[in-house]
Order: C-alpha cells, then structure tokens, then sequence
C-alpha cells in the first residue's frame, strides 16, 4: 500500500516520479495498491472558495462533494500516468462500483462502516490479483444513501491506513513532503533531526498534539503485523529508509485497559495560590525523584497540588515532602490520603466518540462507587477509586466499553 500526500504529486513532473516508482516495486513482482491526496493544495484552494463565494450556508453535503473533487481528479490522472507507462491501472473513485470505503452519513468527518466496508474489500482483491494497479481516491467516503462523504482533513491518510489493514498487506508507505517524522516540524523549527522509528503509540501521541505529518485516526488500523514507514517524495524510491512505524507490541488494535495491581494515595501539598508559584511542581517531582519515587499522576488547583504515588512509598513521600514544606514559606501542609485504584482505559477510537467519559462514570454512579480522581487525554482515561472498589469499577468499565 502506498499513499501520496498532496505535494508529492504536486505537478506533472512529480506524478510522474510517483507513478514510476509504484511501477518499480510492481516489477518487483509486488502487489501495489495506490491511495492518493488531492493534487498540492486543492483541497485549502477549494475551502478558500467556498468561504468567499457562498460563505456560510455551504451545507456539510455540498462541502464533501465539493471538496471531493479534487480526490476525484488525482486519481483519474494518477492512474491514467501509470497506464502511460505501461502497466495497466484503474481508478477507483466513490461512484466506481469497486469503492472500499462505506461510512456514517457524516457529510463532512464520516466514521468509516468498518464491517461494510469489509464487505466491499473482495471487489478490490480480484482487481490485485489480475496485476492490475488500483488507485484509489484518500479522504472520501460513501454513506449508506450512496452520497459521497469525507474522512475529515488529512483523512487520506486514514484511507490507507484501513485499508491496509483489511486487504491484510505486509506494508504501507506513506509518501509526503518531508523525509520522515522528524524531532519537530521542520517548518516551525530548524536544524530537526530525522527518528529513524517512532512506536505507534508515541506516534499516535504526537499526531493527536497537532503534527501533521500523520493523521491520528489512521493509526488505530496499524497492527503489529503491518509494517509502516514514512518516506519523503523527493527521490522517487519507494525503498528509502524514512521513519519507520514500530509495534504496537501486542494485540492488533491500540486499545487496552489495565488495574494496576497495587494500591496508591495521594499526596496534597497545600498553599494560598499555590498555582501561581512558577517552578514549584518541578521541584515537588525532583524532590520525589532523587528518592526514587514514581508520580503516577497530577492534579492541581488553585490552592493545592496533588501527587499520585505508590502506597508503598507513601510513607517516604510523605516525609521528604514535609520537610520541603517546612522549607517553602508558601507552602502550608500536607495531607496523604487512603488507598486507592488506578484503572487506565487507553483506546483511539475515544477520540471520535462524544461523552465517553460520561460512559464510563454512569455506572460507577449507579453502583454507587464513589470517584476519587478522572484525568483523560483524547485517548485515555484513567479513573481513580478506593481500593475496595477498584475491581468492581474495572469490571463496570469494561462492560460498558466492550
Ligand atoms: P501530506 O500532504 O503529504 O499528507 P501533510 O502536510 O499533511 O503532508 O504532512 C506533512 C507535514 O507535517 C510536514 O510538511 C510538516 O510541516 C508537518 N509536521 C509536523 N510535525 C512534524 C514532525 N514531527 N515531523 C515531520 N513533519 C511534521
Ligand atoms: N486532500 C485532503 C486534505 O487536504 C485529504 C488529505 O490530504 O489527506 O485535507
Ligand atoms: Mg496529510
């Protein structure tokens, strides 16, 4: 599976690179499936039209196919470019027959029919199998009504990524304007250095803090056995190294969830507008560190900070810490609490589903178990209870997330 970002098929010349390095590894005597962008910025240019010509009364259905046209393009052209050079190709567009992708009818941030589009995934195996290469348009979706859909922006990404997964390929390189996910954006900073891996986990943490360079929902299709890199257009050789994709370790999805086995407490560290007091947390956590003791996690407010550790070095914690206090005339006291669970629930897919959080507390209310701390990220939740409770909550939980 290869993907093409908008710039690397950005003119004539470039599709033209691109087309001949998908027929490179086809002479390999490999399958290639082709997922393209829409050519450069036609997708901003479009968007940029849209608002000054009709404005706000575009409605969600005109956006996505509007927008779709310029996947609808990339793929005639790329396709017929191959075929220039003598293998043979198709283009695979959402009013083709062969279409993979079915989703919701969410015109313009679709969420993909995963076992419908399974379903479909047999039409675009003949076509491999025949050695026909088939490009396919990224971004686009077809709701069940038949009417076209987007994945959202960046979503081509995700396009190759799914269907990678369900055709069961070995690899899947996605091909973009930079040479791989580097130690920032290198267009926001210079002198970055290129991460020969990156784990999909940490990845996925980067994509979600906003880089670009991938598309956070186009990870939850990577498994472990789908080898995944990100390459830079520029030399035309599908076989450069870039950044490769590592993992995930176990399982096929990125989804877990864990009780951690033993207990923890909390430590509150009070003072009038502790919050305002630059510094202070950073020294509160050497403090713990020099000691060796672990902060499972944080919370502060305006007049309290709170610090997660381990039951067992409770006791420790509690007087390295004091003695601090005594130190720091802003600080006032300290307070240690019970024990308490910690259950962790990491999954991508919470990033598209609205009041998870609600989800997950809803039975823990009914059971009338008590919570003691939330914290989330878009894609974990960990939830902290008495350690009684711990368990029964974690069983709660998963029952409603299965
Ligand atoms: P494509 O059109 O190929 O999908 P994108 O513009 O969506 O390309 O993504 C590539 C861009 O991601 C780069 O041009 C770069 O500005 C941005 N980016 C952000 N963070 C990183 C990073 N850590 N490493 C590499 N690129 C990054
Ligand atoms: N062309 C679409 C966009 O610009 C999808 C993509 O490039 O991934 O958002
Ligand atoms: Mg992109």
């Amino acid at each position: 599976m290869v993907k093409f970002g908008g710039t690397s098929i950005g003119d004539g010349e470039r599709i033209k690179k691109a087309a001949q390095s998908v027929i490179n590894e086809y002479m390999k005597g490999n399958k290639v499936v082709v997922v393209v962008s829409a050519i450069n910025k036609t997708t901003d240019d479009l968007v940029k039209i849209i608002e000054t010509s009709v404005g706000d009364s575009i409605s969600n259905k005109q956006m996505a196919e509007i927008l779709s046209v310029g996947e609808m393009t990339s793929v005639r052209i790329f396709s017929a470019t191959i075929e220039s050079l003598g293998v043979k190709s198709i283009y695979i567009d959402p009013y083709n027959e062969n279409w993979p992708i079915l989703t919701d009818n969410n015109f313009v941030d679709a969420h993909i029919d995963i076992e419908e589009s399974i379903k479909q995934s047999d039409k675009l195996n003949n076509i491999i199998e025949q050695g026909i290469i088939p490009v396919i348009s990224g971004f686009l979706g077809k709701s069940k009504n038949g009417h076209i859909t987007t994945l959202g922006r960046g979503g081509s990404d995700t396009t190759a990524f799914f269907l990678a997964n369900i055709l069961n390929a070995n690899q899947i390189i996605i091909v973009t304007d930079v040479s791989g996910v580097m130690t920032s954006d290198p267009n926001q900073i210079k002198d970055v250095e290129k991460l020969d891996k990156i784990s999909v986990e940490e990845m996925m943490d980067l994509a979600i803090s906003g880089a670009k360079v991938l598309h956070p929902n186009a990870l939850k299709y990577k498994n472990h056995l789908l080898s995944a890199k990100i390459i830079g257009y520029e030399s035309g050789n599908l076989s450069e190294n870039g950044t490769i994709i590592t993992g995930p370790v176990e399982g096929d999805m990125l989804s877990y969830s864990t009780l951690y086995p033993d207990p923890i407490t909390l430590l509150s560290v009070v003072g009038a507008n502790i919050i305002k007091n630059v510094g202070l947390l950073a020294e509160l956590a050497v403090i713990l560190a020099k000691s060796n003791i672990n902060i499972f996690g944080v919370s502060t407010g305006q007049n309290s900070i709170t610090l997660f550790v381990s039951k067992k070095d409770a006791f420790d914690a509690h007087s390295i810490l004091h003695e601090a206090i005594i130190k720091n005339n802003t600080l006032n006291s300290l307070s240690v609490g019970k024990k308490i669970a910690m259950l962790t629930f990491v999954s991508p897919g919470f990033i598209e589903t609205p009041g998870i959080i609600s989800d997950i507390t809803e039975p823990l209310r009914k059971n009338e178990i008590n919570i003691i701390e939330i914290s989330s990220s878009q894609t974990a939740i960990t939830v902290f209870v008495d350690w009684n409770d711990g368990e029964k909550a974690y069983k709660l939980i998963k029952e409603v997330l299965e």
